[in-house]
């Protein structure tokens, strides 16, 4: 699959430690050559890689300390741009907002309306009233009365009635009537693009002026999905696209070029068959999904913010000559501290997790170590040699802890410490600080 793909393609990257410009061009031409199998279209595809080639070279990837990450960190930034930057909002205000369902049969416009319907009511506090304006097929009616009636949810339908627009006026007037404050039409689809339901949709969203017209497409039709959204939107304009079964063995390729080519943005995901497998589109766990690296990717963001290159340096100069002391702890420990969850971080930078390895890394276990460390007096912080009985008493009360915690602290130190020697030869700490940078 594309993720599989594209991560081969970096996995070149990752293990150089330099990287040439041949080597970018090659990488580009793999992702673009994984994009395309993933039915990304081909203009898309291309101009995708162009992009990030572009913003490659502006931001000097080949001279930048860790060209491997910085390059993936701009795929990234492209994938997120390419699905539309932030989340799209759904309109469903009004007096009742109206929300139009369009796609083929099967793409799953049933199922969403369903799906939609609950999360409003769950999610969103609205009582909403569900449509069914599918004329060609009675089984379509009850598919919708049977969702209607497993999410408590009032379904209106009109066996009778022929024209769906009739029957969407009607349904709009009983939810005025009955306090409905958002009416959800699903409506027919045919198994291809054809001229009838074109002009079937088109009739139902002039008359009811919808607040949101919604493409529901299937994700796993791939190339399709793009076309039948050109076909669409050139007809309905539409204002937001959801992307059913993304659950299955599904090409990411449709969640790629859809925006691309209607520049019409994804608001949901269907993940399921079950009414509650509805989840709102954000581009960014998309693009983290497609690179399969969401956690180095927003490791690295977050260490580029906090670390700087220059206190790198100095700290590694530091730790070369033996002279890591507690400030410096200290400050590695709020360096960290700041880039979030202790935990999951420590396991996440290589080497960190093992430098620190016999810290305690509970989040309470800090706090102990600062205060430890804030009771000490400058001189002592620089040269914890001179930390005999009677400081460290004074620093255990001031600090609130014991003289065992403060010995342990001290161990901990001297055991860091130790392993920073160790590791202090040249390229083994000159790697690690640059790929925390
Ligand atoms: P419609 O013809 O557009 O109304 O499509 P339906 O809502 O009837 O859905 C067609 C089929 O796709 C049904 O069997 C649904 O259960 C299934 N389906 C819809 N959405 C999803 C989804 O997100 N994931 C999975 N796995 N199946 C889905
Ligand atoms: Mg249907």
């Amino acid at each position: 699959n594309l993720t599989d793909k594209i991560e081969r393609a970096f996995k070149v990257l990752k293990g150089h430690g330099q990287i040439t410009e041949i080597n970018v061009a090659e990488t580009l031409k793999e992702v673009r050559r994984a994009l395309l199998d993933a039915d990304v279209n081909f203009k898309t595809a291309k101009e995708f890689t162009q992009s990030v080639k572009e913003k490659a070279l502006g931001r000097n990837v080949l001279t930048s300390i860790s060209p491997g990450q910085l390059l993936t960190k701009i795929c990234h930034e492209e994938l997120v741009e390419l699905m539309g930057g932030a989340e799209a909002e759904l309109q469903f205000q009004g007096s009742p907002g109206i929300i139009l369902m369009s796609g083929l049969q099967g793409s799953g416009k049933t199922t969403f309306s369903g799906k939609l319907a609950n999360f409003l009511k769950n999610k969103k506090g609205k009582k909403p009233l569900l449509v069914a304006c599918d004329v060609y097929r009675p089984a379509a009616i009850d598919q919708l009365h049977v969702l209607g009636d497993q999410l408590g949810i009032e379904v209106f339908s009109n066996k009778e009635e022929k024209n769906p627009v009739k029957i969407a006026e009607a349904a709009i007037q009983h939810a005025k009537s009955n306090s409905f404050n958002v009416v959800i039409v699903d409506t027919a689809g045919r198994l291809a693009v054809d001229a009838e339901m074109m002009d079937e949709i088109e009739a139902i969203k002039k008359a009811l002026n919808p607040t949101e017209t919604l493409f529901v497409v299937d994700s796993m039709t791939g190339q399709d999905a793009v076309n039948t959204a050109k076909a669409f939107n050139d007809r309905i304009d539409f204002d937001g696209v959801v992307l059913t079964k993304l659950d299955g063995d599904t090409r990411g390729g449709a969640a790629l070029s859809i925006k691309a080519v209607v520049d019409k943005p994804i608001k949901f995901v269907g993940t399921g068959e079950k009414m509650d497998a509805l989840d709102v589109f954000y581009p960014q766990r998309m693009a983290d999904r497609i690179l399969g690296m969401g956690d180095v990717v927003s490791l690295v963001e977050r260490a580029q913010e906090q670390f700087d290159e220059e206190q790198a340096r100095k700290l590694q100069k530091k730790i070369q000559k033996n002279q890591f002391d507690f400030n410096d702890f200290l400050g590695q420990l709020q360096q960290i501290k700041k880039m979030g969850n202790v935990k999951d971080l420590l396991g996440m930078v290589p080497g960190m997790g093992k430098a620190l390895k016999n810290v305690d890394i509970e989040d309470d276990a800090f706090k102990h170590i600062e205060a430890i460390i804030h009771s000490m007096t400058p001189a002592e912080r620089s040269n914890p040699a001179l930390l005999n009985g009677s400081r460290k008493k004074r620093i255990a009360t001031g600090s609130g802890t014991s003289i065992q915690e403060v010995n342990k602290l001290i161990k901990q130190f001297d055991d860091t410490r130790k392993m920073m020697k160790v590791m202090g030869n040249k390229q083994e700490m000159m790697k690690m600080m640059k790929q925390m940078k």
